[in-house]
């Protein structure tokens, strides 16, 4: 029998499910796809993605005749195709950014985080946006060679950026974070860092380091973090997370220690939390007003995961 709670329908984990088919093969017709009639545009001024107002939300697509019309590109990357159609990415500068945001009557210009949690958008443009946003976010770090200084050249609508110089090629890149739950039996450890909203506790988290597999990782950041030696990690799920351009590794860890030991650089605290106390979490009913996070992020499914599961080590 399952003694499990049961906290209603699972909501849908934020940036995942494209309907984008990236039709890599078609990366060299960029220049012939942007004169198709169809073709549309997402608008990406570093963290604020530019919407047209509609109603207390926005829209987020537009021509991509309207979107170059708006703010001159810095890079234009093909994200792929929908029902056949180009979709496109267009970064733009900042300060361009800002002056449509100064324009409020027409434009609805945030960012990303805001219009995720808030539901701003229709929730199938969040993919291609994360796309466009960690693309563009690359290109913007990378105009330059790595290897030998010189300044690089877009192509492959935007998937490469090659050296005329050294000729290197360099291709962007998503930066893998490990994302971990530490479990002892009906206990989950999680932790606060400052830069979270009041009240809000979640997952640890940390880069991988080269040289570094995800087990290792979750390992190494737990005991870094809060001092509790974990012994087997499992898998969960990942999720692109385009702040800049990261991917989410979504794991359980088994603790296999129990002392906790707060890395105050890293984190303003770390607990222990029964099952019985993340349930209320869930409910909005703790007694310390303690949430998660919103199902946007990958930690509330991960969590969520764990308080559904008999096992999730099985
Ligand atoms: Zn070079």
């Amino acid at each position: 029998m399952n003694r499990r709670p049961d906290l209603g329908p699972k909501p849908h984990l934020g940036y995942t499910a494209s309907l984008i088919d990236r039709a890599a093969h078609r990366r060299n017709e960029a220049a012939a796809l942007a004169s198709d009639a169809r073709a549309g545009a997402y608008l990406v001024g570093g963290e604020l993605i530019i919407t047209r107002k509609r109603g207390e939300g926005g829209d987020p697509l537009f021509s991509l005749a309207e979107a170059r019309a708006l703010a001159p590109a810095r890079e234009t990357v093909l994200l792929g195709f929908l029902d056949g159609a180009p979709r496109f990415g267009l970064g733009i500068g900042k300060e361009d950014a800002e002056a449509l945001k100064a324009r409020a009557d027409d434009f609805l210009v945030t960012d990303l985080r805001s219009i995720a949690v808030q539901g701003l958008v229709a929730p199938e443009h969040l993919p291609p946006i994360a796309e466009a946003k960690a693309l563009l976010a690359w290109h913007a770090r990378h105009r330059f060679c790595s290897n030998c200084g010189a300044q690089t050249n877009v192509s492959q609508a935007g998937w490469k950026r090659e050296c005329p110089a050294c000729k290197v090629e360099h291709f962007p890149r998503t930066d893998p974070v490990v994302i971990m739950l530490a479990i002892d039996g009906e206990r989950c450890l999680m932790g606060r860092a400052g830069r979270f909203v009041a009240n809000m506790w979640s997952c640890l988290a940390g880069f991988i380091e080269p040289g570094e597999s995800i087990e290792e990782a979750a390992r190494r950041e737990t005991l870094e973090e809060a001092g509790i030696v974990c012994g087997r990690v499992k898998y969960f799920a990942s999720q692109p997370w385009p702040f800049p351009m990261s991917l989410m590794i979504g794991c359980h860890a088994q603790a296999t220690s129990t002392e906790i030991t707060v890395d105050r650089e890293e984190l303003e605290d770390a607990r222990w939390f029964t099952r019985d106390e993340v349930v209320q979490m869930f409910r909005g009913e703790h007694p310390e007003q303690i949430t998660i996070p919103p199902p946007i992020a990958i930690a509330h499914h991960i969590i969520r995961a764990w308080v559904e599961s008999d096992d999730v080590f099985a």
